[in-house]
């Protein structure tokens, strides 16, 4: 355990020190972004962390926000969409329309957070995520530090060889705010009328857009493809 710490915190460090004011970390606000959090704060890491408030997050996410917020004195940096983008996308398909297909729900995906992550990143040159490899299937062969192939923006992922009772051993020993509805056996975190708790023996990103069959459309997008492909072409992304 102690190892897998040195790792991560020694790749935070790389990644501040190779990266300065172009370094950012979008949390997600499940549990990883908890360990990633208390890692930056416990070790002075100037890492500015943001969020993406697309407007349908559980109150639960906002609490540990404030929670965050009160225990490590940060202010985070909560992202918003564009409100014309979702006005319109509403008047034209309705307030559930990610229910409809799923390139609806990939279009509310693409408007409530890949643009504000977009707008978030410019100027960025390098992000941290909280992806694990053991999350899922598509996440088995990540790597530490990889390169986005067309804009060349670095993505960092510390704790990818953690295993999730890596991640709550660590919780628990530091004693950090977390997202209550992981209590509630929610395992992956995001709007809350895309997010429902999982049973045993099932993937750990089970539990979002359950209601699509695809297998190839449980990733959020933010991670799954290139910059190029989040800001223009679309999809949807990821572990936000
Ligand atoms: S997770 Fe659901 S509500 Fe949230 S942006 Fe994606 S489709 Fe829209």
């Amino acid at each position: 355990m102690e190892a897998k710490i040195q790792q991560a915190v020694a790749l935070l460090k790389q990644a501040l020190e190779t990266h300065g004011d172009g370094l950012v970390y979008p949390c997600s606000m499940g549990i990883e972004g908890s360990v990633m959090v208390d890692l930056i704060c416990r070790h002075g890491l100037d890492i500015p962390v943001m969020t993406l408030d697309t407007g349908r997050l559980p109150q639960a996410t906002y609490d540990v926000i404030a929670a965050f917020e009160k225990r490590y004195g940060i202010r985070v940096a909560v992202i918003f969409p564009d409100c014309q983008e979702v006005e319109a996308m509403v008047r034209e398909h309705g307030v559930n329309l990610f229910r409809q297909s799923v390139a609806l729900r990939k279009q509310c995906c693409e408007i409530r957070k890949v643009h504000p992550l977009m707008r978030a990143l410019k100027g960025k040159t390098a992000w941290i995520t909280g992806r694990r490899r053991e999350q899922s299937k598509g996440r088995a062969g990540l790597q530490a530090i990889e390169t986005d192939p067309v804009y060349g923006l670095k993505k960092y992922n510390p704790l990818l060889e953690w295993s999730m009772d890596d991640v709550w051993e660590y919780v628990k020993t530091h004693d950090v705010p977390y997202n209550r509805l992981h209590d509630a056996h929610y395992l992956s975190i995001g709007c809350e009328c895309c997010t429902r708790a999982i049973t045993v023996g099932e993937d750990e990103r089970a539990g979002r857009w359950w209601w699509e069959n695809d297998e190839g459309a449980a990733e959020c997008g933010l991670h799954v493809m290139s910059l190029k492909e989040i800001s223009g072409e679309l999809e949807d992304g990821e572990g936000i």
